[in-house]
């Protein structure tokens, strides 16, 4: 899987994709990232990005002209992948929400594009050049970036062959909609804190995978 990003802060990504999981997955060759710096789209001098929105307003908007340059020599250079197995992202606070049933989804393309806001936002025609705007949350961020980050290690860690062992996917909170993971405990088999004790279920000691399973599936919590 392929994943390209356009961003004015082409270096905020290498500290998190270099580490543990997403760097190994892109060591095994499972993904791959191209990082665009918008500013490469640009014609003037001073490598303009933005600038004020028509009609008056607090801050300054992305400017349509190097987004639509840089989606287009990149869908061009992605031509031969299907358009079914391609998607056009643009990071928005008012996108649609996120969640692990979309990061299943979205598992199965081989190419996702992410166009990374900042300032005020972007110009509204960029929505003639997307497939789809996402948001991971109810609150807004200064940039697209992190919303990028949180979507790519969401996704990754449901492609095959990344995370060492296949049931930690199909066990995790989210994996069944509304279900959360059931508790876990590692060593010492008693925490002792304060004078008070924390002991570790019985049941997980007991060696019987049966009755761990039949527990678990008990403990499971519904996620309000
Ligand atoms: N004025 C915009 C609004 O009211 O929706 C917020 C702009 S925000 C400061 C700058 C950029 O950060 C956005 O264009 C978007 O790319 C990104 N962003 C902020 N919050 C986000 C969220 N919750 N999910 C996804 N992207 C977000």
């Amino acid at each position: 899987m392929r994943f390209q990003i356009i961003t004015i802060f082409p270096d905020i990504f290498s500290s998190y994709f270099g580490e543990s999981i997403l760097k190994r997955a892109q060591e095994k060759k499972v993904i791959e990232f191209k990082i665009h710096n918008l500013r490469d789209w640009t014609s003037d001098n001073h490598k303009t990005v933005d600038d004020a929105p028509y009609g008056g307003g607090a801050g300054m908007l992305m400017k349509i002209e190097p987004l639509y340059k840089a989606l287009k020599d990149i869908n061009k250079k992605s031509a031969k992948i299907k358009t079914a197995k391609r998607k056009v992202i643009l990071l928005s606070a008012s996108g649609k929400k996120w969640n692990q049933k979309m990061a299943q989804k979205y598992s199965k393309f081989e190419e996702i594009v992410f166009v990374c806001g900042r300032y005020e936002g972007v110009d509204a025609r960029i929505k003639k050049f997307i497939d789809e705007e996402i948001s991971i949350g109810e609150y807004v961020l200064t940039g697209g970036e992190l919303p990028t980050m949180v979507m790519i290690d969401s996704i990754t860690r449901l492609l095959p062959g990344v995370l060492g062992n296949k049931m930690s996917t199909i066990e995790e909170s989210h994996s069944e909609e509304g279900l959360a993971e059931y508790p876990q405990y590692t060593r010492p088999e008693i925490f002792i804190a304060d004078g008070k004790k924390y002991p570790t279920p019985k049941i997980l000691l007991s060696g019987d995978h049966k009755k761990i399973a039949e527990w678990r599936k008990k403990q499971q919590k519904e996620i309000k």
